[in-house]
């Protein structure tokens, strides 16, 4: 089994999304591993986001990501990072296929609703990131 890590963003969350993003995984064939709530502070956001700190978009990125609650999910699945890939859609969200996470609940290519993983070797690190083992079935 393979596992990834979402983010329910700041967005989607104050939008009282966080449910209906829950059931979009779990009817898509997700397991539930770990779940949290999270505010992330300027550091924490700083440091998950450290791949795009030169590219004009970070500063922004960061203020977006710490301006309210989000929710961290491990999802399990086969090939878990390329099948949660495929339903969220692309980054932005005018973008993203219709009937896509991003395209039902994001605005834009910064407020699109939540992130996923982009390879298992970084979803090991961001399940690290946001989760002790004893947080994890
Ligand atoms: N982002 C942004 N402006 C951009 C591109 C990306 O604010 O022009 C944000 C957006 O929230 C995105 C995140 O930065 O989800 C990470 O970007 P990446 O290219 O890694 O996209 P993702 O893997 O999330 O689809």
């Amino acid at each position: 089994m393979g596992y990834t890590l979402c983010i329910i963003k700041p967005d989607a969350v104050s939008k009282g999304y966080t449910g209906k993003i829950m059931d979009d995984c779990i009817q898509a064939g997700f397991v539930i591993h770990g779940i949290r709530k999270v505010q992330l502070t300027e550091d924490q956001a700083k440091s998950f986001y450290k791949v795009h700190e030169h590219k004009p978009f970070f500063r922004p990125l960061i203020e977006f990501m710490t301006s309210g609650p989000s929710v961290a999910l491990v999802l399990e699945k086969e090939d878990a990072v390329d099948a949660f890939r495929d339903i969220i859609g692309k980054t932005d969200a005018r973008e993203a296929e219709e009937g896509s996470i991003r395209h039902k609940y994001g605005e834009d290519n910064r407020r699109n609703a939540v992130h996923g993983s982009d390879s298992p070797e970084n979803a090991k690190k961001e399940i690290a990131f946001f989760f002790a083992n004893i947080d994890l079935i």
